[in-house]
């Protein structure tokens, strides 16, 4: 692959919190060898009303009795405390959060004073409905101010938050009310895309009602007016948020929690199948998303920070929500998609708002870049100091373009490669210190301790390609699976005993740089060579009529597998017989003729999660006619496009 390297400018460079690689490696191999100190050193850069006794406790080996996490066992603290009553003081005027609506002109900002306010009224509410802590709140909602204010009351009063994406079904809500036993749900009449209203509510009554069916009674959905549609409101048990908090006090005091109390559940995008209900736990959870936030996008004060993702993935949670509030940092919230009102929202709300540090995923990236880069050049972006990727690999070509279109090639980017289980971002540059090649997510993050594994669990040494596990826990690590430690245990350490298994494959360079080449599920194997898919997407997409392309193995009776790449044209181009036999050619001089397509399909779109990830199982499923037994959908955002893409495959075939 590419051999370019970024060092970021030195003008950026001489503020950075990380300087130097030299820097870097200091602090990173005090983070491993002695991480108490390391992680002591952090956590006393937030509030605790009790210190704690132990720094951190474990046990990473089944073979050694149960999976157990612990960190800052014995202390005392609130999350909320530290996201917003400990910068009253100072920042009480600082905007806290910056609401960018669907529509162009509609936003609000608010600061820290107020965000404090509302979410002590709001808590208030939860009290007065019997919320207690340790109870469960679910929440289905739209991108709006109440959504962040529902969090930091639930963590306020030691009520566990359960966010539901809101795009997700009746069946997908009630099925996450359900394993947990919300009490509470809170959510909106309406929520806005694109141009038109779409209904929530009624969604909210299904699921409940589905509930009700299963002998699980929610006793009260809380309804915020957005829309200002037409809903059903059932006597007894729902309420409107604007009536309820009325009656309420802004003042609420805090609930000192343990660090070890659980602060959420959140279920993982399920890209390889069924959902994992994971649980993150105060203390570590707090400390790590802070301290990541900080160094990571190099958050000094006065930036404007903007994550483009919806609060119902973990990267809301973790970096639109807790770490940057708990920095002081001032977070956009976008309500909207990228292409409303047309492709240039994201560049257009750049500029309005001065956005400094920019982070978003390569689905949208990919996307955007299919529109052509008249959308981009519009816009002053001058303000960007900083870009950030997450979700999935980014292909070079789409890396390039972010680099050159958007960054003009100025600014680093950190493409941080983390998971819902992982809290916050594991491997990934430091903006200024670690220079950056495009398609690698680089070095790992201070305390976090990588191995490549090969397929038996022996670590690899040096340059490899392997199974990437870590070795030793880090404060934002899951602590659980709600309810079923079990599953905790099977899924993430019974594979390779002492090791956290990622589920994710890996190669790493001379340099030391990690790769990340797509799941260990999707490994095509081609007459014995071993393949991850990232590698050959990204040698599609680097073709220039080439959006986006998703590649399988299926069984091929000389080579074992053959590889079958589904692919996603630009705007401008269109499928033609000479440019298949383009592509396979491009393919072979890009990688090998080992690469080949042996199948090209071309798809007007692919299936993909509602956070956007490609699903490969479903393609795989496709690829081998096996379209009755597709597995788990219900996590798929377009189920349509499964249809055509089995039609198209039948006339391929
Ligand atoms: P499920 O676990 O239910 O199948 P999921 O893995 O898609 O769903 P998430 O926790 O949202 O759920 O996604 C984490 C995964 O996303 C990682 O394991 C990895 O495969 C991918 N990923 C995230 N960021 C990056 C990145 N920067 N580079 C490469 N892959 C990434
Ligand atoms: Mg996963």
């Amino acid at each position: 692959m590419s051999e370019f390297k970024f060092h970021a400018p030195d003008e950026y460079r001489k503020n950075a919190w990380i300087k130097t690689m030299d820097e870097y490696k200091q602090m990173y191999d005090q983070s491993i060898e002695k991480p108490e100190e390391f992680w002591t050193q952090m956590a006393d850069q937030f509030y605790w009303e009790k210190r704690w006794d132990s720094v951190r406790d474990y046990n990473y080996s089944i073979s050694k009795g149960p999976i157990n996490i612990e960190w800052f066992k014995g202390g005392k603290t609130n999350i909320t405390y530290n996201c917003l009553d400990r910068h009253l003081k100072d920042r009480g005027d600082q905007t806290a959060l910056i609401w960018e609506g669907n529509s162009i002109g509609e936003d609000r900002e608010i600061s820290y004073k107020e965000l404090y306010e509302m979410v002590c009224q709001f808590a208030n509410v939860l009290k007065s409905k019997g919320v207690q802590k340790g109870d469960r709140v679910a929440i289905y909602m739209p991108m709006i101010p109440e959504l962040a204010v529902t969090m930091l009351a639930c963590a306020r009063i030691g009520a566990i938050h359960s966010i539901v994406f809101g795009g997700f079904s009746a069946d997908a809500l009630s099925n996450r009310i359900l394993d947990s036993l919300c009490k509470v749900l809170v959510t909106s009449d309406g929520v806005m895309r694109g141009a038109k209203a779409v209904p929530l509510k009624g969604n909210a009554d299904t699921a409940m009602d589905l509930c009700e069916k299963q002998g699980h009674l929610v006793e009260c959905c809380v309804v915020v007016n957005r829309t200002g549609s037409e809903v059903e409101m059932k006597q007894g048990r729902d309420v409107w948020w604007h009536e309820q908090i009325q009656a309420q006090s802004m003042d609420c005091p805090v609930e000192w929690m343990d660090a070890e109390d659980p602060l959420f559940i959140l279920y993982t995008s399920g890209s390889t199948g069924t959902p994992k209900g994971v649980q993150h736990n105060v203390g570590g959870y707090m400390v790590y998303t802070g301290i990541t936030f900080r160094y990571i996008f190099d958050y000094h004060d006065n930036d404007i920070y903007w994550c483009t993702a919806d609060i119902g993935w973990v990267t809301g949670h973790s970096y639109i929500v807790y770490g940057p509030l708990s920095q002081g940092a001032t977070s956009i919230m976008f309500e909207g998609v990228p292409n409303y009102p047309d492709p240039g929202r994201f560049w257009a709300t750049v500029d309005k708002w001065k956005v400094n540090q920019f982070y978003t995923a390569p689905t949208a990236i990919r996307a955007l870049m299919a529109q052509g880069e008249q959308w981009v050049e519009k816009y002053d972006l001058s303000s960007l100091r900083l870009l950030g990727s997450v979700g999935e690999p980014i292909n070079p070509e789409a890396w390039k373009w972010y680099f050159k279109h958007v960054g003009k090639e100025r600014c680093p980017i950190v493409d941080t490669w983390w998971q819902t289980e992982t809290g916050g971002i594991m491997i990934t540059a430091l903006p200024y210190a670690i220079d950056q090649k495009p398609g690698s997510a680089t070095l790992p993050f201070f305390g976090v301790n990588p191995v490549l594994l090969n397929e038996e669990g022996k670590p690899l040494e040096g340059a490899c390609d392997g199974i990437l596990a870590i070795q030793e826990p880090w404060p934002g690590q899951m602590r659980t699976v709600y309810n079923n430690h079990e599953r905790f245990e099977k899924v993430y350490f019974q594979m390779f005993d002492g090791y956290y298994f990622a589920g994710d494959g890996c190669r790493r360079d001379e340099d030391g740089y990690y790769w990340i080449t797509g799941r260990v599920d999707d490994v095509i194997n081609v007459s014995g060579h071993r393949m991850g898919t990232a590698e050959v997407e990204s040698a599609l997409v680097s073709h220039k009529e080439v959006a986006e392309a998703a590649v399988i193995g299926f069984p091929h009776d000389i080579k074992g597998q053959g590889i079958y790449a589904f692919v996603t044209l630009n705007v401008s181009a269109t499928p033609s017989d000479e440019l298949l036999s383009q592509l396979k050619l491009h393919v072979r001089k890009e990688i090998g003729p080992i690469a080949t397509p042996d199948i090209i399909h071309f798809a007007p779109a692919l299936p993909k999660t509602r956070s956007g990830k490609i699903m490969r199982r479903i393609l795989r499923k496709i690829a081998t006619d096996e379209f009755d037994s597709l597995g788990d959908i219900s996590t798929l955002a377009d189920p349509e496009v499964v249809g055509s893409l089995i039609e198209n495959h039948k006339e391929l075939t």
